[in-house]
Protein backbone atom coordinates (compact mmCIF):
# COMPACT_ATOMS: atom_id res chain seq x y z
CA UNK A 1 0.00 0.00 0.00
CA UNK A 2 1.41 3.14 -0.82
CA UNK A 3 2.17 5.54 2.41
CA UNK A 4 0.41 8.37 2.79
CA UNK A 5 1.56 12.30 2.90
CA UNK A 6 1.96 13.96 5.91
CA UNK A 7 -0.12 16.69 5.26
CA UNK A 8 -2.52 13.90 4.26
CA UNK A 9 -2.89 11.90 7.57
CA UNK A 10 -5.62 9.74 7.70
CA UNK A 11 -7.08 9.30 11.19
CA UNK A 12 -5.23 6.32 12.62
CA UNK A 13 -3.49 5.93 15.96
CA UNK A 14 -0.12 5.01 15.24
CA UNK A 15 2.62 5.57 12.18
CA UNK A 16 5.85 4.60 11.03
CA UNK A 17 7.38 7.85 9.66
CA UNK A 18 10.23 8.12 6.84
CA UNK A 19 11.58 8.57 3.34
CA UNK A 20 11.55 6.49 1.77
CA UNK A 21 8.63 4.30 4.07
CA UNK A 22 6.27 2.56 1.41
CA UNK A 23 8.81 -0.68 1.66
CA UNK A 24 8.05 -1.03 5.62
CA UNK A 25 6.74 -4.06 7.25
CA UNK A 26 5.74 -2.47 10.45
CA UNK A 27 2.05 -1.34 9.33
CA UNK A 28 1.38 -5.00 8.40
CA UNK A 29 3.40 -6.37 11.32
CA UNK A 30 1.15 -3.67 14.15
CA UNK A 31 -2.31 -4.44 12.09
CA UNK A 32 -1.57 -8.08 12.72
CA UNK A 33 -0.78 -7.55 16.58
CA UNK A 34 -3.62 -5.49 17.52
CA UNK A 35 -6.20 -8.17 15.34
CA UNK A 36 -4.22 -10.72 17.97
CA UNK A 37 -5.28 -9.20 20.51
CA UNK A 38 -8.54 -7.60 19.49
CA UNK A 39 -7.76 -4.10 19.80
CA UNK A 40 -9.55 -2.10 16.86
CA UNK A 41 -6.47 0.18 16.32
CA UNK A 42 -4.94 1.53 12.85
CA UNK A 43 -1.10 1.77 11.98
CA UNK A 44 -0.35 3.63 8.83
CA UNK A 45 3.05 4.30 7.24
CA UNK A 46 3.78 8.26 6.41
CA UNK A 47 6.51 9.79 4.15
CA UNK A 48 8.03 12.39 5.65
CA UNK A 49 10.76 13.90 3.68
CA UNK A 50 14.25 14.69 5.42
CA UNK A 51 13.79 18.27 7.03
CA UNK A 52 10.24 18.33 8.22
CA UNK A 53 9.86 16.17 10.86
CA UNK A 54 8.84 18.72 13.93
CA UNK A 55 6.09 19.71 11.52
CA UNK A 56 5.09 16.24 10.76
CA UNK A 57 5.02 15.15 14.21
CA UNK A 58 3.14 18.06 15.40
CA UNK A 59 0.60 17.73 13.33
CA UNK A 60 -0.02 13.90 13.56
CA UNK A 61 0.13 15.05 17.35
CA UNK A 62 -3.00 17.44 16.79
CA UNK A 63 -4.90 15.12 14.65
CA UNK A 64 -4.69 12.43 17.82
CA UNK A 65 -2.01 10.22 16.97
CA UNK A 66 -0.67 7.95 19.99
CA UNK A 67 2.66 6.96 18.64
CA UNK A 68 5.28 6.79 16.34
CA UNK A 69 7.73 4.87 14.88
CA UNK A 70 10.61 6.88 13.48
CA UNK A 71 12.76 5.54 10.43
CA UNK A 72 15.16 6.40 8.03
CA UNK A 73 16.34 9.75 7.94
CA UNK A 74 14.46 10.39 11.00
CA UNK A 75 16.08 8.97 13.84
CA UNK A 76 18.53 12.36 15.08
CA UNK A 77 15.33 14.50 14.14
CA UNK A 78 13.23 12.65 16.27
CA UNK A 79 15.41 12.48 19.02
CA UNK A 80 15.88 16.46 18.61
CA UNK A 81 12.14 16.76 18.80
CA UNK A 82 11.83 14.62 21.76
CA UNK A 83 11.32 17.07 25.25
CA UNK A 84 12.46 12.96 27.37
CA UNK A 85 14.13 10.44 26.49
CA UNK A 86 15.08 7.40 28.08
CA UNK A 87 18.52 7.26 29.49
CA UNK A 88 19.75 5.09 26.50
CA UNK A 89 18.99 7.15 24.14
CA UNK A 90 20.58 10.29 25.45
CA UNK A 91 24.16 7.81 24.93
CA UNK A 92 23.70 7.91 21.19
CA UNK A 93 20.90 10.73 20.37
CA UNK A 94 18.78 8.50 18.22
CA UNK A 95 14.91 7.10 18.82
CA UNK A 96 12.98 5.16 16.99
CA UNK A 97 9.83 5.38 18.98
CA UNK A 98 7.97 8.60 20.54
CA UNK A 99 4.85 8.79 22.64
CA UNK A 100 3.48 12.05 21.27
CA UNK A 101 1.13 13.31 23.99
CA UNK A 102 4.29 13.42 26.10
CA UNK A 103 6.39 13.69 23.65
CA UNK A 104 9.01 11.10 25.07
CA UNK A 105 11.32 8.82 23.09
CA UNK A 106 12.76 5.70 23.07
CA UNK A 107 14.80 3.10 21.13
CA UNK A 108 13.74 -0.12 20.91
CA UNK A 109 16.30 -1.35 17.46
CA UNK A 110 18.91 -1.52 19.82
CA UNK A 111 17.46 -4.11 21.98
CA UNK A 112 16.14 -5.64 19.07
CA UNK A 113 19.25 -5.73 17.57
CA UNK A 114 20.94 -7.02 20.62
CA UNK A 115 18.78 -10.01 20.69
CA UNK A 116 19.36 -10.90 16.90
CA UNK A 117 23.32 -11.30 18.03
CA UNK A 118 22.68 -13.59 20.93
CA UNK A 119 20.45 -15.54 18.92
CA UNK A 120 23.04 -15.87 16.18
CA UNK A 121 25.57 -16.92 18.80
CA UNK A 122 27.72 -14.22 18.55
CA UNK A 123 30.12 -13.59 21.08
CA UNK A 124 30.91 -10.83 23.30
CA UNK A 125 34.43 -9.63 22.25
CA UNK A 126 33.68 -10.76 18.65
CA UNK A 127 34.90 -8.11 16.06
CA UNK A 128 31.96 -6.26 14.40
CA UNK A 129 32.10 -4.41 11.25
CA UNK A 130 29.77 -1.92 10.49
CA UNK A 131 28.83 -0.13 7.09
CA UNK A 132 27.37 2.95 7.74
CA UNK A 133 27.07 5.89 9.97
CA UNK A 134 23.63 7.11 9.91
CA UNK A 135 21.10 6.74 12.98
CA UNK A 136 21.05 3.26 13.55
CA UNK A 137 24.42 2.77 13.35
CA UNK A 138 25.29 5.84 15.90
CA UNK A 139 22.89 3.77 18.45
CA UNK A 140 24.00 0.06 17.56
CA UNK A 141 28.06 0.67 17.77
CA UNK A 142 27.44 2.83 20.76
CA UNK A 143 25.96 -0.63 22.37
CA UNK A 144 27.86 -2.56 21.31
CA UNK A 145 30.85 -1.12 22.05
CA UNK A 146 29.35 -0.51 25.81
CA UNK A 147 28.16 -4.40 25.92
CA UNK A 148 32.26 -5.61 25.01
CA UNK A 149 32.46 -5.97 21.42
CA UNK A 150 35.30 -4.62 19.03
CA UNK A 151 34.50 -2.55 16.22
CA UNK A 152 35.30 -1.36 13.10
CA UNK A 153 33.31 0.81 10.69
CA UNK A 154 33.29 2.00 7.16
CA UNK A 155 31.29 4.82 5.64
CA UNK A 156 30.26 5.63 1.77
CA UNK A 157 31.46 9.59 3.57
CA UNK A 158 34.21 9.19 5.72
CA UNK A 159 33.60 12.51 8.05
CA UNK A 160 30.34 11.56 9.18
CA UNK A 161 31.89 8.40 10.39
CA UNK A 162 34.81 10.32 12.66
CA UNK A 163 32.15 12.36 13.37
CA UNK A 164 29.95 9.39 15.24
CA UNK A 165 33.43 8.00 16.79
CA UNK A 166 34.60 11.29 17.99
CA UNK A 167 30.83 11.83 19.54
CA UNK A 168 29.91 8.78 20.88
CA UNK A 169 33.76 8.17 22.74
CA UNK A 170 33.94 4.69 21.31
CA UNK A 171 37.52 2.79 20.19
CA UNK A 172 36.66 1.90 16.70
CA UNK A 173 39.01 1.20 13.59
CA UNK A 174 37.87 3.41 11.13
CA UNK A 175 38.44 1.80 7.48
CA UNK A 176 39.18 3.25 3.84
CA UNK A 177 37.13 0.80 2.33
CA UNK A 178 34.58 -1.87 3.45
CA UNK A 179 37.44 -4.85 4.45
CA UNK A 180 36.03 -7.95 5.38
CA UNK A 181 39.23 -9.20 6.89
CA UNK A 182 39.34 -9.83 10.41
CA UNK A 183 35.30 -9.47 11.13
CA UNK A 184 33.26 -11.92 12.31
CA UNK A 185 30.21 -10.22 11.88
CA UNK A 186 29.81 -7.52 8.83
CA UNK A 187 26.63 -5.24 9.78
CA UNK A 188 25.06 -3.40 6.88
CA UNK A 189 24.01 -0.48 8.38
CA UNK A 190 23.45 1.28 5.13
CA UNK A 191 20.42 2.26 3.56
CA UNK A 192 21.95 0.91 0.20
CA UNK A 193 20.03 -2.24 -0.08
CA UNK A 194 16.65 -0.52 -0.43
CA UNK A 195 17.90 1.13 -3.93
CA UNK A 196 18.83 -2.28 -5.01
CA UNK A 197 22.01 -1.84 -4.45
CA UNK A 198 24.81 -4.05 -3.18
CA UNK A 199 27.99 -3.29 -1.35
CA UNK A 200 30.59 -5.07 -4.07
CA UNK A 201 32.34 -6.18 -0.46
CA UNK A 202 35.73 -8.74 -1.36
CA UNK A 203 33.99 -11.95 0.85
CA UNK A 204 37.13 -14.02 -0.57
CA UNK A 205 38.87 -12.15 2.83
CA UNK A 206 36.49 -13.44 5.30
CA UNK A 207 37.67 -15.50 8.12
CA UNK A 208 35.72 -18.94 8.62
CA UNK A 209 32.74 -18.25 10.50
CA UNK A 210 32.44 -14.94 9.58
CA UNK A 211 28.64 -13.74 9.80
CA UNK A 212 26.52 -11.29 7.37
CA UNK A 213 23.99 -8.70 9.11
CA UNK A 214 21.50 -6.59 7.12
CA UNK A 215 19.51 -4.01 8.80
CA UNK A 216 17.26 -3.88 5.87
CA UNK A 217 15.21 -6.28 4.10
CA UNK A 218 13.54 -7.43 1.21
CA UNK A 219 10.64 -9.94 0.41
CA UNK A 220 10.83 -13.11 -1.89
CA UNK A 221 15.03 -12.76 -1.43
CA UNK A 222 17.82 -11.98 -0.05
CA UNK A 223 19.22 -8.14 0.03
CA UNK A 224 21.49 -7.72 -2.55
CA UNK A 225 24.34 -7.41 0.32
CA UNK A 226 23.59 -10.74 1.57
CA UNK A 227 23.00 -12.29 -1.89
CA UNK A 228 26.59 -11.65 -2.63
CA UNK A 229 27.83 -13.07 0.78
CA UNK A 230 25.95 -16.06 0.05
CA UNK A 231 28.13 -16.86 -3.18
CA UNK A 232 30.96 -17.12 -0.53
CA UNK A 233 29.24 -19.27 2.09
CA UNK A 234 28.97 -16.48 4.43
CA UNK A 235 25.91 -17.26 7.08
CA UNK A 236 23.21 -14.32 6.59
CA UNK A 237 20.58 -12.97 8.87
CA UNK A 238 18.67 -10.18 7.54
CA UNK A 239 16.47 -7.35 9.79
CA UNK A 240 13.63 -9.08 10.06
CA UNK A 241 13.82 -10.73 13.20
CA UNK A 242 14.93 -7.17 14.36
CA UNK A 243 12.40 -5.88 12.91
CA UNK A 244 9.68 -7.79 14.90
CA UNK A 245 11.43 -7.42 18.03
CA UNK A 246 12.16 -3.37 17.93
CA UNK A 247 8.08 -3.36 17.22
CA UNK A 248 7.30 -6.20 19.83
CA UNK A 249 8.89 -3.40 22.01
CA UNK A 250 7.12 -0.26 20.86
CA UNK A 251 4.14 -2.35 21.13
CA UNK A 252 4.56 -3.07 24.86
CA UNK A 253 5.77 0.45 26.11
CA UNK A 254 2.99 2.19 23.96
CA UNK A 255 0.20 -0.28 25.35
CA UNK A 256 1.76 -1.39 28.20
CA UNK A 257 0.63 -5.22 27.26
CA UNK A 258 2.45 -7.84 26.28
CA UNK A 259 3.24 -7.89 22.27
CA UNK A 260 1.76 -10.89 20.59
CA UNK A 261 5.22 -11.85 18.69
CA UNK A 262 3.80 -15.33 17.66
CA UNK A 263 1.30 -13.32 14.87
CA UNK A 264 3.89 -10.38 14.43
CA UNK A 265 6.46 -13.33 13.17
CA UNK A 266 3.79 -14.96 11.01
CA UNK A 267 2.53 -11.63 9.33
CA UNK A 268 5.71 -11.27 8.09
CA UNK A 269 6.32 -14.85 7.21
CA UNK A 270 8.94 -16.02 9.81
P1 LIG B 1 20.23 6.83 7.71
O1 LIG B 1 20.38 7.57 8.99
O2 LIG B 1 19.52 7.47 6.57
O3 LIG B 1 21.74 6.43 7.23
C1 LIG B 1 21.93 5.82 5.98
C2 LIG B 1 23.36 5.32 5.84
O4 LIG B 1 23.45 4.56 4.62
C3 LIG B 1 24.44 6.38 5.76
O5 LIG B 1 25.61 5.93 6.42
C4 LIG B 1 24.69 6.50 4.25
O6 LIG B 1 25.99 6.92 3.94
C5 LIG B 1 24.54 5.06 3.86
N1 LIG B 1 24.21 4.84 2.44
C6 LIG B 1 23.05 5.15 1.81
N2 LIG B 1 23.10 4.73 0.52
C7 LIG B 1 24.31 4.14 0.34
C8 LIG B 1 24.95 3.53 -0.77
N3 LIG B 1 24.35 3.43 -1.96
N4 LIG B 1 26.19 3.01 -0.58
C9 LIG B 1 26.81 3.11 0.61
N5 LIG B 1 26.25 3.70 1.71
C10 LIG B 1 25.02 4.21 1.56
O7 LIG B 1 19.52 5.43 7.93
P2 LIG B 1 19.37 4.59 9.28
O8 LIG B 1 18.18 5.02 10.02
O9 LIG B 1 20.68 4.54 9.97
O10 LIG B 1 19.02 3.13 8.68
C11 LIG B 1 20.04 2.34 8.07
C12 LIG B 1 19.47 1.01 7.62
O11 LIG B 1 19.05 0.24 8.74
C13 LIG B 1 18.23 1.13 6.73
O12 LIG B 1 18.31 0.13 5.75
C14 LIG B 1 17.09 0.86 7.69
O13 LIG B 1 15.92 0.43 7.05
C15 LIG B 1 17.71 -0.23 8.53
N6 LIG B 1 17.07 -0.45 9.85
C16 LIG B 1 16.38 -1.62 10.05
C17 LIG B 1 15.81 -1.87 11.28
C18 LIG B 1 15.07 -3.15 11.52
O14 LIG B 1 14.30 -3.23 12.45
N7 LIG B 1 15.31 -4.16 10.72
C19 LIG B 1 15.90 -0.94 12.30
C20 LIG B 1 16.63 0.22 12.08
C21 LIG B 1 17.21 0.45 10.83
P3 LIG B 1 26.39 8.51 3.83
O15 LIG B 1 26.69 8.95 5.25
O16 LIG B 1 27.58 8.49 2.95
O17 LIG B 1 25.19 9.21 3.23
Amino acid sequence: MEPFEWRDAPAADFAVVGDPVGHSLSPRMHQAAYSAVGLSLRYVAIRVPEGEFPQAAENLRELGYVGLNATLPHKLAAFEWCESVESGAWRFSAVNTIRLADRTGINTDVPGFMAMLESRGVAHGSRLLFLGAGGSARSLMAACWDSGYRLAAWNRTPGRLGELVHDLAIDAEILDSPDVTGADVVVNATSASWSGEGLGLDWSSAPAGCQAFDLAYREGGPTPFLAEAQKFGIATCDGLPMLVEQGALAFEWWLGREAPRRAMLASIGL
